[in-house]
């Protein structure tokens, strides 16, 4: 099947003789009455399982074309219990601009734990490869990264990682498996935060892994969710599902979006520069073209001018809301440097733009006119 058919036949509910429902009920009952035997049934209590939840999993593993999906309450709670699965002691690579919090995850809350961090240029590959050592576990890619979209060889790095036996996960929240199949590439794991286009709305949060193989990692991760518990609630799963049926469609048309926003920003005399791996100019453009399907919804930009004129410009916009966050239906512009601190590699003229789903020639227009109110 072709994701868009995935994308509804897998959140269909299973058969339900009694009411015949189309769309899933929510389930809320946090607790299962046992077989009059005294056994257990399929559910127990709603931190081990949920109906919406195991729905929503099934879903996520047939889009990623894994064997097994975990969802969590955000995405940042799956980047947290992958780590979890390490032992102190282990050695963890990752880009040394992967999205600041999953940096925060591993450098302040997971080194005080014993977990070793090298931050390094994962496009290039001889890097990645200077700092593996025989404790190495994990390489962590994101691609594109957040918010210079760089991009990573994925092919490539997790072929170097099995190669010193660590294994592979990709931060896919920003392509998505209808842009981008990280697994199909040779990753162990696929990670997502749900928040952005699989719920796609920005009224949700949520997160993700998905693997390749239901082995001993995944025992090892379902058990940490579980008994972890940073479980989502029954309504985000159903939400979360819900968006999936409209992924494929909503991807694909703000990624068109987002190139014709990139073509006109690239040719703008006000503008410096354009992060957009679908422009010609962008360093890695052959690679993403042939490790993507489309270059993707998001792209960042540098104006002419600096922070001043990046703050100027972002709050002269009328149809990009000047907010955190991304992929849901309406367009943000952010800021990033002032929301990351010190910790950020975002020059201080950087905007990040989230591509929506409203009109390209109105989106367009509305840049020209925001861009036109900067001094020259
Ligand atoms: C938002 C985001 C996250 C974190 O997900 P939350 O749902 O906010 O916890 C991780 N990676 C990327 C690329 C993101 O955009």
């Amino acid at each position: 099947m072709k994701i868009e058919t995935l994308a509804i036949r897998a959140t269909a509910p299973p058969h339900d003789t009694l009411t015949g429902v189309v769309t899933s009920p929510i389930q809320l009952s946090t607790t299962y009455e046992r077989q009059p035997d005294g056994s257990l049934g399929p559910y127990v209590y709603t931190r081990a399982n949920n109906p919406n939840r195991q729905t929503l999993e099934h879903a996520l593993a047939a889009l990623e074309g894994g064997q097994v999906a975990l969802a969590f309450g955000s995405g940042q709670a799956a980047t947290m219990t992958l780590l979890q699965s390490l032992r102190p002691g282990d050695h963890v690579i990752a880009p040394h601009d992967a999205y600041y919090g999953s940096l925060l995850l591993m450098q302040d809350l997971f080194g005080v734990w014993g977990l070793d961090l090298s931050k390094v240029d994962t496009t290039d590959l001889a890097q990645v490869r200077s700092v593996v050592r025989p404790s190495t576990k994990l390489i962590w890619l994101e691609s594109p990264s957040n918010p210079l979209l760089s991009v990573s060889d994925i092919e490539a790095v997790a072929a170097l990682a099995h190669e010193h036996g660590a294994i592979c996960a990709v931060d896919n929240t920003w392509a998505t498996p209808v842009l981008q199949r990280p697994l199909e590439l040779g990753a162990d794991v696929v990670m997502h935060s749900t928040t952005k286009y699989f719920g796609g709305h920005s009224d949700l949060l949520g997160g993700a892994l998905v693997l390749k193989e239901n082995g001993d990692l995944a025992e090892r991760l379902r058990k940490i969710q579980t008994t972890g518990g940073a479980v989502p609630s029954a309504f985000d799963c159903w939400l979360v599902a819900r968006g999936i049926r409209t992924l494929p469609l909503r991807v694909r048309t703000a990624a068109t979006t987002a190139q014709q926003i990139a073509d006109f920003l690239a040719n703008h005399p006000a503008v410096e520069s354009v992060y957009y791996p679908g422009l010609a100019s962008h360093p890695a453009h052959d690679l993403a073209s042939r490790q993507m399907q489309l270059p993707g919804a998001m792209l960042s930009i540098e104006v002419k001018g600096g922070e001043k004129a990046a703050l100027q410009l972002a709050s002269a916009l009328r149809l990009f809301t000047h907010a955190t966050s991304l992929g849901g239906v309406e367009s943000l512009i952010e800021h990033r440097r002032s929301v990351e601190g010190d910790v950020s590699l975002s020059p201080p003229g950087l905007l990040r733009i989230s591509v929506g789903l409203e009109h390209p020639d109105d989106l367009i227009a509305d840049l020209a006119q925001a861009l036109g109110q900067l001094e020259p």
